[in-house]
């Protein structure tokens, strides 16, 4: 059985449908990315995965048990965690309140804010600071660190290196192992393509709603890759 199966899933915005009939089967353990152009209808996968959204057709399983009709926060009891586009973090509160309101929901396993401050060691000279005042990197490494606060086995992260330094970017991709070693399936959406294919052990490429071609990087070619990406 898979960790999260997709079955046929559309979704609409009103009258305005942005996935048609999606199929995604990702297994425990993997570093599943989504890519595609803007609009492709990533975002709208993950939010409809989270629980944010509900497709109109179509089924999604989580560990086999149907979640398509669970509001979010139940979803975060079973272990689904999200790190949102823009990596919202609560403004006003410190680096580490932030973090305890990641394990709210107190579902068992290794993420502790000690586990965190030791995966992101950048944040634990700022655990009294502000979430406001942080930079872009220091808050997307608080926004991971919260998600795992969950204990999720599995993590949705929406465009995780947007607007980041590139050392930022390599900091929070060398993060990724780790997450696998502590019981934690990855579903990552991502516009830096070179970057997310170091990485990924499965790349779905999505074109306006639907995914025009996936595999395992390392048995797609880069002109197979980009044609889907453009859809020529
Ligand atoms: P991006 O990288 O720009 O976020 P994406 O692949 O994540 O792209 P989505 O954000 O899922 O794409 O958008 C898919 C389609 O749904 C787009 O045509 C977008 O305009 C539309 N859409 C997204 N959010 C809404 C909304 N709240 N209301 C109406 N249409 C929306």
């Amino acid at each position: 059985m898979s960790l999260l199966e997709i079955e046929n899933v559309s979704v609409f915005y009103e009258d305005f449908q942005a996935l048609y009939d999606l199929n995604i089967k990702i297994e425990e353990g993997e570093i599943f990315a989504c890519i595609g152009a803007n609009g492709a209808g990533k975002s709208t996968m993950l939010r409809t995965v989270a629980g944010v959204l509900f497709p109109r057709q179509g089924h999604i399983l989580f560990d086999g048990t149907p979640i398509d009709n669970m509001p979010p926060h139940k979803r975060v009891e079973l272990g689904i965690s999200s790190v949102p586009e823009g990596r919202r973090v609560f403004p006003s509160l410190s680096v580490h309140e932030n973090l305890l309101i990641g394990g709210y929901r107190n579902r068992k396993g290794p993420w502790t804010t000690d586990a965190v401050y030791e995966l992101f060691p950048l944040l634990q000279p700022l655990k009294k600071r502000q979430a406001s005042g942080l930079s872009g990197g220091e808050q997307q490494a608080l926004a991971i660190g919260r998600a795992l606060m969950a204990n999720p086995r599995l993590i949705l992260m929406d465009e995780v290196s947007l607007g980041l330094a590139p050392v930022v970017i390599k900091r929070i991709y060398e993060a990724f192992p780790i997450l696998l070693q502590n019981g934690c399936t990855i579903l990552v959406v991502e516009q830096d393509v070179q970057h997310v294919l170091t990485v990924a052990t499965h790349v779905a490429c999505f074109l306006e709603g639907r995914i025009a071609l996936q595999g395992v990087p390392s048995d797609l070619t880069t002109e197979q890759i980009t044609a889907a990406y453009f859809g020529v």
